[in-house]
């Protein structure tokens, strides 16, 4: 037999998708405060939403002939001239409010703009009481004690208190950042979780700040601004250098036409966007803002509203890749902040304790390097890559002349500053204008080679050179097969492999840039990459990690002594080069510490 399901049993199941837990609870709440127009959104929590969740707003209020409306099903004011492809609110549903009534205590008490008395309506588990006169100032507080009362079985799916309140918390610092000129405050039994201010709407630094609020100050101070605007589009927002990662997509936000979104079209082209620079387990940290005539997306595909479709979504992707790139190409050879931070925190000791005095001894100093000294020495010819080769056959005698004698003045000239010393063979350090700036020499000089590869390779073919003999390189039959489809490729990339024989394959042209290079490790490392990128990885991203394989062959190695000359070469190249504050992994190449940071240190300050 089939039968019509009672008004409350639909709202009950209503509620499992609309308001799953406390969290999306709050950000209906929260969003219907904000389509009110308030200024002011004060939240108050009880054991993770579940004993009490309280929305108090100051915005336009309830109309008290609106109050019993308010909770009827598919009761809404905002869905105005009933286009569902022109919504410009965040609520247009009408399901919120009678679906928490149906699961919970819920009382929403409001006095309109146009009203001077307020009124309250009461609902517990959708049993309607009579409206009753309260006292309230312009705007609304909601309250909904213990959410799902009614529904004991879904009591049962909710996590432990902190996992609720931290859901909670990224629900509403979500709409924080869509909404910087609106103030937002979570209080719960114990403490205050933040309190967001709010600001004057030509206050047009809210935005960064309130990021920073959210995203930890680090992001406004290592973030590089994103605008484009391509018709219909508009593009707003920050993105981090490469150097500020997470382990999470966590810091990734989007908002579309004022709504926070989660998206698939989003996530893809940031990870394109920074593949150069980034590891595949890390991510960046963003902020983008799109807007669009509401025509262009579909906000109703989710019964929460956290996902939108757009109608071109190939050209939503290109745009934020572009923005991104371009972004990211602005940022010349910078790195965060961050990495100096880091280290200084690294090397200070934990307190400065004042009974420890440090015993002074009389200095000694060594006796001058003899002429032969490691770091002057110079280095065989056919082990440095065409870039570094270029670059030594190009110095001239003044020029040589001018890295010895490097006077003070000379350090404006070059953001990195002039080599001074080679440390473990393996660290460059230099002093800068600022400071001092200690470089990782294999890390820079294969991002240099990287971005070399690249740029080459836009404009015309890399160039390949033939070895002498060509170097046959053994591998298992498994291997040379999974290793066959992808010859074309590789060709592309300056490599030029045949098959020989069984299980034995045959490398004749190597790519110039690389200079000598040990090429069966290099093929045996492309074995297992290529072998670990599946099947879906598009052309475009392959040729990108080949080409970081061949790189970090083709670069100087940690344990390479280097002359004055190639430590300087290198650090000309690197201020030249886009991205070198980077390597292939988003690691930092470089670390610069200021002076004051070196008068922390010492506690000269
Ligand atoms: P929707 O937001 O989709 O319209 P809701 O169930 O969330 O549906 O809310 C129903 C209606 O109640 C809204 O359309 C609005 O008119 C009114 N309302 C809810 N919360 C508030 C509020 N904080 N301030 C003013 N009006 C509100
Ligand atoms: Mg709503």
């Amino acid at each position: 037999m089939i039968r019509l399901l009672p008004q409350n049993l639909i709202n009950q199941i209503a509620a499992g998708e609309v308001v799953e837990r406390p969290a999306s609870t709050v950000k209906e709440l929260v969003e219907n405060a904000l389509d009110a127009g308030a200024r002011n959104i004060h939240i108050l929590i009880q054991d993770g939403g579940r004993a009490l969740i309280c929305v108090r707003d100051d915005g336009e209020g309830i109309a008290q002939a609106d109050l019993p409306l308010a909770i009827e099903r598919h009761a809404t004011s905002k869905l105005r001239d009933e286009d569902l492809f022109n919504i410009t609110t965040m609520g247009f549903r009408g399901e919120a409010l009678p679906s928490i009534g149906a699961v919970s205590r819920l009382s929403i008490t409001s006095r309109h703009c146009a009203a001077d008395a307020a009124w309250q309506l009461n609902v517990v588990a959708g049993e309607v009481s009579p409206l009753r006169p309260a006292a309230h100032p312009q705007g609304t507080t909601i309250e909904v004690a213990d959410l799902f009362f009614a529904t004991p079985a879904r009591l049962k799916f909710l996590k432990s208190t902190s996992a609720e309140t931290a859901a909670i918390v990224e629900a509403i610092q979500r709409l924080a950042m869509a909404y910087p000129y609106i103030g937002f405050s979570l209080r719960d039994e114990r403490r205050t979780l933040f309190d967001y201010k709010p600001s004057a709407p030509d206050d047009h630094g809210c935005r960064l700040r309130r990021l920073g609020e959210i995203m930890g100050q680090e992001f406004p101070q290592n973030a590089l601004p994103v605008e484009s605007g391509q018709e219909p589009y508009l593009l707003t927002g920050h993105v981090a250098l490469a150097t500020l990662n997470r382990a999470s997509t966590a810091y990734q936000f989007l908002c579309v036409n004022g709504r926070p979104v989660k998206d698939k079209v989003f996530a893809s082209a940031v990870r394109v966007a920074y593949q150069d620079f980034l590891a595949r387990d890390r991510y960046p940290m963003v902020a983008l803002f799109l807007e669009m005539p509401p025509l262009y997306v579909d906000m109703n595909v989710h019964p929460a509203k956290s996902e939108v479709r757009f109608r071109d979504s190939t050209q939503v992707r290109g745009l934020i890749i572009g923005a991104i790139k371009k972004a990211l190409n602005a940022a010349g050879h910078r790195a965060s902040t961050t990495v100096s931070q880091q280290a200084l925190g690294a090397m200070m000791p934990a307190s400065r304790s004042s009974a420890w005095q440090p015993t002074l001894q009389p200095f000694a100093p060594r006796a001058a390097p003899p002429a032969s000294s490691p770091s002057t020495a110079s280095i065989p010819g056919g082990m440095l890559s065409e870039d570094m080769q270029v670059s030594q056959r190009t110095l001239s005698p003044t020029y040589a002349d001018f890295v010895h004698a490097a006077a003070p003045s000379q350090e404006i000239m070059c953001p990195l500053g002039v080599a001074k010393a080679q440390v473990h063979e393996t660290y460059i350090i230099a002093q800068s204008q600022k400071g001092l700036v200690i470089v990782d020499q294999h890390a820079a000089h294969e991002r240099i080679v990287y971005e070399r590869m690249k740029q080459r390779m836009a404009t015309q073919n890399l160039a390949r050179q033939t070895l002498l003999v060509p170097e046959v390189i053994s591998l298992s039959e498994a291997q040379v097969e999974a290793l066959m489809p992808h010859f074309e490729m590789l060709q592309t990339c300056g490599l030029a492999i045949e098959v020989f024989g069984v299980s034995d394959i045959l490398v004749r042209e190597t790519p110039a840039i690389l200079g000598e290079i040990n090429v069966k490790q290099l093929i045996l490392d492309l074995v297992d990459e290529l072998a670990e990128l599946d099947n879906a990885v598009a052309l475009q991203e392959r040729i990108a990690h080949v080409c970081a394989t061949i790189a970090c062959h083709g670069s100087i190695r940690a344990g390479r002594r280097l002359s004055l000359e190639e430590m300087n070469a290198l650090l000309r190249q690197m201020e030249e080069t886009p991205h070198s504050g980077q390597c292939n992994h988003g690691r930092p190449t470089y670390v610069e510490l200021s002076k004051s940071d070196l008068e922390k240190l010492f506690g000269r300050t």
